[in-house]
């Protein structure tokens, strides 16, 4: 039975004192009483407020006490109104239309770096682990404890100090949780995306915790502030980290190699080379040797690997050409990268293989359902924005094509569809952006690709020049010609795009390399040849020969494209639930609200839009035949017995005899309730018989 306080309900509705805790229930919608409504609630420690069934989050920046058991219970198979706004809100509103409905429903965690979207997915999680499995049945114990247990594993490795974030996620994560006919979790899938190698101003204090070498100290690892590295967390500490490797099933070998690679990176970070007469050598062969070691193969085949790099000519003929000092340091850097990348991988895999979901047959078990938990970078604007800004925003322009999609239009499309009167909301409809840099053969990312696979020297500049030529009228770009500000006499160019969430200017620097594969084969034959297993199954592909690699390998921009397509497909058949983060200041400070940096965000969330369809529409709907189940026992005339004709008219009288007649809309096959407020009364009624 439900034990519905009435009057701390309509508190929590009115909420005066701390403000509106729906922001459907402004007085009215615009950006100075969403304001004004989000900092009160701020100041009033009241973190959370919903917009519907999603809930927008301010990084408190302390400690809240609102976590614990007593509060998961509260929140544990409630309606979303009962309670106020929190993430355990919504989460039992994804996981009770899963369950309820047999949905497959995600939620998607967005905002900027620094904005809470990391600690809110793991609140989730940790919700999710609390409410299921009440028989503490073992095997589903265990399965819980994995996924709990990976979250850790991946920080560990995916994480790094920033500026902005002393515990930024530097890839995008999306988790799916398998749940049985139960409700309880049998397993599950992660998918990265865009691990960033390249940490802007990356610290060594990071690499403190590695326990590799007696001084990590001696190692170089950040170099004109933006060098290869690896970040090995130093939030986790090594006990942590080794037993949740542990837990999850990793064997000795396994983690062994796993330090034998943290190693290999960073030695490898601080070798040197020097010219010697015309020949290009390392500086200092112990480092070598120390290499060779740890990655199972003799010295001779890493400096080889170092030095050359082995070319087919036209004729066929295999040859082998030495590196000038600058080929061999940007082989290094690639190389070094691409061991971190291989490794994150790799551990990802691993964790893949524990959680799969084995031996589900759906005819003994029932409907195998879905929860999906996205964490992925918010838009960025810096001052200089380059290739990863260009990828992580164009991620951020699908996430909204997404949200239009899924929430405005099918809105739209359902109310047209059960002949409701609707009032057309103007939107921004994003999808041209979304062409000008995914549209085959004339997007940005087409143009990229091409420059990327031409023979001869295609330069940053030439590239911008055929974007310019092929996108010059567009109306979301723009590029410019900055005169030199140097005495190099070289230009500067960049390129304007307009994105949905305001204008972000990306210089073209290093654009054409960060896209291109730029690891030379040798390398990824080294590790193909090493002794060691485990390094053999990460580099699959070192076992084509030269002649076998002229087919090109897909592009940065090409591979993430797909993995973003590939995403937004697996959302666009869920259920979506929206957790709406936002970082109230820049200086981590719990008492601060920054007026113009909140607002700015909550204008790219596309908040106040989001407040404006929810408002336009209605909160809840239900088929007749479900409502008239549910509720037929609070009215005379549907209980003891169906007086009434159709299922339409027997939900009319119900409706009716609440007095909420106002409040709705009735379509075709479904009663469309505006405001959440009037199914509260009939779930009081129908708790109190
Ligand atoms: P990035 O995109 O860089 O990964 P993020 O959005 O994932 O950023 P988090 O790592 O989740 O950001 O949060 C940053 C920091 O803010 C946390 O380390 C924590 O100190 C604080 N924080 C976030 N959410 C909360 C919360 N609910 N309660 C207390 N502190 C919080
Ligand atoms: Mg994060």
């Amino acid at each position: 039975m439900l034990a519905v306080d009435r009057a701390s309900v309509m508190a929590v509705l009115e909420g005066l004192e701390f403000g509106k805790s729906d922001f459907v229930l402004l007085d009215e919608v615009n950006i100075e009483q969403f304001m004004e409504n989000l900092k009160l609630r701020f100041e009033k420690a009241r973190i959370y407020t919903f917009i519907g069934e999603g809930v927008v989050s301010v990084n408190p920046y302390k400690q809240m006490d609102i976590y614990g058991k007593e509060d998961i219970n509260a929140y544990r198979g409630r309606e979303l109104y009962e309670n106020p706004p929190h993430l355990y809100a919504v989460a039992d509103a994804a996981y009770k239309a899963m369950k309820r409905r047999a949905k497959d429903t995600c939620i998607v965690v967005s905002g900027e770096s620094g904005a809470g979207k990391t600690e809110a997915s793991k609140y989730i999680m940790q919700y999710i682990a609390a409410i299921t499995n009440p028989s503490q049945r073992a095997e589903v114990e265990s399965v819980k404890n994995v996924l709990l247990k990976s979250n850790c594993v991946l920080e560990a490795f995916g994480n790094a100090k920033t500026n902005r974030n002393d515990n930024s996620s530097r890839f995008g994560k999306y988790m799916d949780i398998n749940f049985n006919f139960n409700g309880d979790p049998t397993g599950g899938h992660i998918n990265n995306y865009l691990l960033e190698k390249l940490l802007r101003g990356g610290s060594d204090d990071m690499l403190k915790s590695l326990h590799l070498h007696n001084d990590p100290a001696n190692y170089v690892y950040t170099r004109d502030g933006a060098v290869a590295t690896t970040s090995y967390n130093d939030r986790y500490s090594h006990n942590a980290v080794l037993s949740a490797l542990n837990v999850i099933g990793f064997s000795e070998e396994e983690i062994h190699s796993i330090y034998r690679i943290l190693g290999t990176i960073l030695i490898l970070g601080n070798l040197q080379f020097e010219t010697d007469r015309e020949s290009v050598l390392v500086v200092g062969m112990e480092d070598v040797s120390h290499i060779a070691e740890l990655i199972s193969t003799e010295p001779n085949n890493v400096t080889k690997s170092l030095l050359y790099r082995t070319v087919a000519t036209g004729a066929g003929e295999v040859i082998e050409k030495g590196h000038s000092e600058k080929e061999a340091c940007f082989g290094r850097d690639a190389f070094t990268k691409a061991l971190y990348e291989r490794l994150f991988g790799w551990i990802v895999s691993r964790i893949n293989a524990v959680i799969e979901v084995k031996d589900y047959n759906p005819v003994l078990h029932g409907k195998n359902t879905v929860i999906g938990v996205l964490d992925i970078y918010g838009f960025e604007i810096f001052d200089n924005n380059s290739f990863e800004q260009f990828c992580i925003n164009y991620c951020n322009e699908k996430l909204q094509q997404l949200f239009i999609q899924l929430i405005l239009c099918q809105e739209q499309d359902e109310y047209k569809r059960e002949g409701i009167t609707w009032q057309h909301i103007d939107y921004f409809n994003n999808q041209i952006i979304v062409d000008l840099v995914e549209q085959p053969h004339k997007g940005i990312i087409s143009v990229l690709d091409e420059a990327c696979l031409s023979v001869g020297k295609v330069t940053d500049t030439v590239c911008l020049e055929s974007m310019d030529a092929k996108l010059g009228q567009h109306p979301h770009y723009t590029s410019r010609k900055l005169a030199p500000s140097d005495k190099t006499m070289e230009f500067h160019r960049d390129f304007r795009i307009r994105h949905y969430a305001g204008d972000v200017t990306y210089s073209v620097e290093g654009f054409l390399d960060k896209n291109k594969d730029p690891l030379f084969q040798d390398f990824k034959r080294l590790m193909f040849n090493s002794s060691n297993p485990v390094m053999k199954e990460m580099w699959p592909d070192g076992q084509l020969s030269i002649t076998e690699v002229t087919k090109r390998p897909l592009t940065a921009a090409t591979l993430f494209k797909n993995s973003i397509v590939a995403l937004v497909e697996k959302l666009s058949c869920k259920e979506p639930y929206y957790v709406r983060c936002i970082k109230p200041n820049d200086m981590k400070s719990p008492a601060l609200f920054d007026d113009a940096r909140c607002q700015h965000q909550v204008a790219y969330l596309g908040l106040l839009e989001n407040v404006r369809v929810r408002r336009a529409g209605f909160a809840y709907r239900q088929a007749y035949t479900r409502f008239l189940q549910r509720y037929k026992m609070t009215c005379e005339y549907t209980w003891p017995n169906h007086l009434m004709g159709t299922d339409r008219e027997a939900v009319e009288a119900i409706v009716t005899q609440h007095g909420f007649q106002d409040d709705v809309a009735y379509g075709h096959t479904k009663l469309f309730v505006r405001t959440p407020k009037s199914l509260f009364t009939l779930e009081q009624e129908r708790a109190a018989l």
